[in-house]
C-alpha cells in the first residue's frame, strides 16, 4: 500500500486547471502545475472539500466496490445512522436493515450501537479528568487529521477512543463468530459510509494499528439496489434494530454532544467553522467548555459526499425516526473503560506544513519565504497555481516553483526586458539613416 492512502483522488482528464479547489483546501494541499491540479499526498486530510467545489467533477472519492463483500463467507453490513435519513417516508429502521440483508449481506449491525457504547465511554473519560478540557471528539477522521497537521498544541485534547464504526465492527465480528462458529477471517464487516474520510480511516487508521472494518461501501453506490429491495418488502421486515435515540442521533451535528448529558459543549460543522473553533481553542478562548464536537462535513455525517439526500432533509427525517426509539439500548458493563475501546497510540503532530525537519533550517526558510512573499503582489489570486502569495513563496523556497510563476512578476520581467530593448534600440543606428560621409562603417 502507498505510504499515504487517500480516498480523495483527481481525474486528470477532467481537470481544467481552473484553480477553484486550491484556495478552499484547508491544508493547502493542492497546486495547479502544468494546467492540472496536483494533490500533495502528505498534506491531504480527505475532507472532501475539493470534491464539493470542483465544477468539473475532477475530484472524486474511491470507496470499495460492492463486489468486495464476496471475498468473505459471512458478510456483515455496518450501516451508519446517516443511511436512515436518505429515504422518504421511512418510519421503521428495520425496513432499511432488512433491505440490506436482501441485497447480499448475511447480517447487519448498526453503527449506532457502537455510538451508544462510545457515548458511555466518553462520559467516563470526561469524569476521569485525565484529558485536558475541552475534550475534542475523535469521531470525524478528517478533523483528527486536520488537528494533527495544523494544530499541534491541541493533539492532547483529542478523545483517545475508537470511533463508533470500529466499536461496532469489533462487536459485530465477535457476535458473528459466536453465533456461526466461523473463523474471524471468514467474517467480512463493511461500513456503509457517508464520507470519504472514513474510507481512508479504514485503510490507514489513526490511534490504532489496524481497523476491524474490512471495507467501506458508499451510501450512493448501494442506494439504488437498497431502495429496490426495500420497496419489495411489503411490510415483511425482520426485527433487527437495536439502538436508541442516543446512537441514531450521532448522524447529525450535536448528536454526539447531546449524548454526553453535559451542557458545557460546542458543536460545529463544515471545515471552515471547524478551523475557526480550533483557532479559538488554540488561543485559549474556549476554556469554559468541557467538550467540543467537530464535523468536517456541513450538517455532520448527513452532509457527507456519499449521501444522496440534502443534509437538512436527512436530519429532519432522522429526528422524526428517533421519536419512537428508546433512549439507549447498548451499555458498557463494569466500571472501567474496556481497553478494546481505547486508542493504542497517542495522536502525534505531523509536521507536514513545516519548511524543514530541522527547526533552525525551518526558521531560516520561513524568513526567506517571508522576504519573497513581501516582494509578491499580495493579491492571492491563485493564477500561479498556489493558494496564496505566501504559499507560492514557500514553494519557491522549497524549489517547487519559480518567481516567474506569478503572472504579475512575469509581466514585470517582460516589461523590464521590453524597456531594455527599447533602450538598446536607441543605440543602434536606424537602418533608414544613411551614413554620412566620414562616418565609420
Ligand atoms: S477545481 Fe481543481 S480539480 Fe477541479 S478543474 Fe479546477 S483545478 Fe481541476
Ligand atoms: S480532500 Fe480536503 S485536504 Fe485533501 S486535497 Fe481535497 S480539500 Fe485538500
Amino acid at each position: 500500500m502507498d505510504r499515504f492512502f487517500h480516498s480523495v483522488t483527481l481525474d486528470k482528464d477532467k481537470c481544467k486547471g481552473c484553480t477553484n479547489c486550491i484556495k478552499r483546501c484547508p491544508t493547502e494541499a493542492i497546486r495547479v502545475r502544468g494546467g492540472k491540479a496536483v494533490i500533495m499526498s502528505e498534506r491531504c486530510i480527505d475532507c472532501s472539500v475539493c470534491i464539493r467545489v470542483c465544477p468539473y467533477h475532477a475530484k472524486k472519492a474511491r470507496p470499495d466496490p460492492i463486489e468486495s463483500i464476496e471475498k468473505f463467507k459471512y458478510k456483515i453490513a455496518l450501516p451508519a445512522p446517516t443511511l436512515y435519513g436518505q429515504f422518504n417516508n421511512l418510519d421503521d429502521i428495520d425496513t432499511v436493515l432488512t433491505g440490506l440483508k436482501k441485497i447480499g449481506f448475511d447480517h447487519v449491525f448498526e453503527v449506532s450501537r457502537g455510538a451508544e457504547i462510545i457515548s458511555e465511554a466518553t462520559r467516563r473519560v470526561m469524569s476521569e479528568g485525565k484529558i485536558p478540557k475541552p475534550v475534542i471528539s475523535s469521531a470525524c477522521p478528517a478533523v483528527v487529521r486536520l488537528i494533527r497537521v495544523r494544530f499541534p498544541d491541541l493533539c492532547e485534547n483529542v478523545l483517545p477512543l475508537k470511533a463508533p464504526m470500529e466499536t461496532a465492527a469489533i462487536m459485530a465480528k465477535r457476535e458473528a463468530h459466536e453465533q456461526t462458529g466461523l473463523p474471524l477471517s471468514d467474517i467480512g464487516v463493511f461500513f456503509i459510509t457517508p464520507c470519504a474520510a472514513k474510507v481512508t480511516d479504514i485503510k490507514m487508521p489513526i490511534g490504532i494499528e489496524h481497523s476491524a472494518v474490512d471495507g467501506a461501501i458508499a451510501i450512493s453506490d448501494i442506494y439504488p439496489a437498497l431502495v429496490g429491495a426495500m420497496n419489495k418488502l411489503d411490510g415483511h421486515t425482520e426485527s433487527l434494530s437495536h439502538s436508541g435515540i442516543i446512537g441514531v442521533g450521532w448522524a447529525g451535528i450535536g448528536g454526539e454532544s447531546a449524548a454526553l448529558l453535559n451542557e458545557q459543549y460546542l458543536a460545529a460543522d463544515g471545515i471552515e467553522n471547524v478551523i475557526k473553533v480550533l483557532e479559538e481553542l488554540e488561543d485559549e478562548r474556549l476554556s469554559e467548555l468541557d467538550f467540543i464536537e467537530l464535523n468536517a462535513c456541513p450538517g455532520g455525517c448527513v452532509g457527507g459526499v456519499f449521501t444522496v439526500e440534502n443534509p437538512y432533509v436527512a436530519r429532519a427525517r432522522i429526528q422524526k425516526l428517533r421519536k419512537y426509539l428508546p433512549v439507549s439500548c447498548n451499555h458498557l458493563s463494569g466500571e472501567a473503560i474496556p481497553p478494546q475501546l481505547k486508542w493504542t497510540s497517542e495522536l502525534e503532530f505531523a509536521p507536514v506544513l513545516n519548511l524543514a525537519d530541522n527547526v533552525v533550517e525551518a526558521m531560516e526558510r520561513m524568513t526567506q519565504a517571508q522576504g519573497i512573499a513581501e516582494s509578491l503582489p499580495g493579491l492571492d489570486c491563485g493564477s500561479c497555481g498556489a493558494p496564496s502569495c505566501r504559499a507560492l513563496a514557500e514553494d519557491i523556497v522549497l524549489g517547487q516553483a519559480k518567481e516567474s510563476d506569478c503572472i504579475f512578476k512575469m509581466r514585470e520581467r517582460i516589461q523590464s526586458i521590453a524597456n531594455q530593448l527599447t533602450e538598446i534600440e536607441g543605440y543602434v543606428p536606424h537602418p533608414s539613416i544613411s551614413p554620412k560621409e566620414g562616418d565609420s562603417q
